[in-house]
């Protein structure tokens, strides 16, 4: 099978699995196991979708093996490819997300990502498929434009960022102490930023309590 496909049904498993777990991990109420309808059909279209642009994407990655050189060094690319990729990944989110706050884009699209005012697990990519493709995805493959990383580095950064970001859209799980991208939620005009905090602090939008 394409190892797309792959990663697009393990990046569907980990997300619903880490959901879950962080949901019955920290008992909240079993009314918010089942997504609304709607909100269900957007993410599963979102994962379906979203992933499926991997291949218009064209990304350039190396394929040849890396088992055969010793451990550290392989643990050596891996984490040096993850945090290039990072890099990249905070200033691209910063910027588009941003731009996705002027009236035009929040009106027509990131509203519905903001209508998760307490965050959910789950409602990580409850947002427009616009969004979906432009900022989240993107902001995860823009680094593979500049830096040739290896396949497997790639495939571990997925598994990486979306446990991030349904970590970081868990509200619910510590309202009496929100996190970093909570107060986006709750305030809207701070916090932009994913990833690495650099942006947020070096265009004034940081915000901690
Ligand atoms: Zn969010
Ligand atoms: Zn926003």
């Amino acid at each position: 099978m394409d190892w797309k496909l792959i990663l697009l049904i393990e990046h569907i498993i980990i997300y619903w699995t880490y959901s879950y777990y962080l949901l019955y991990k920290n008992k909240i109420d079993n009314k918010y196991y089942i997504p609304d309808k709607t909100i269900l059909c957007n993410i599963l279209t979102n994962q379906i979708i979203g992933t499926l642009s991997l291949y218009f994407f064209d990304i350039k990655y190396i394929i040849s093996p890396i088992q055969t050189i010793n451990i550290y060094t392989t643990i050596y690319i891996i984490l040096l490819d993850m945090f290039i990729l990072s890099i990249f990944q905070s200033i691209y989110f910063y910027i588009l997300h941003r731009l996705f706050h002027v009236k035009f884009f929040y009106k027509n699209f990131h509203y519905i990502h903001h209508k998760n005012y307490i965050t959910l697990p789950y409602s990580a990519i409850n947002c427009h498929i616009i969004e979906h493709i432009l900022i989240n995805i993107m902001s995860v493959l823009i680094g593979t434009k500049f830096w040739l990383c290896h396949q497997n580095s790639l495939i571990i950064w997925v598994w990486y960022a979306t446990i991030t970001s349904v970590y970081t859209h868990s509200n619910i799980i510590r309202e009496k102490s929100p996190m970093r991208h909570d107060f986006h939620h709750l305030l809207k005009n701070v916090n932009y930023g994913s990833g690495y905090e650099f942006m947020d602090k070096l265009f004034g939008t940081y915000y901690k309590e």
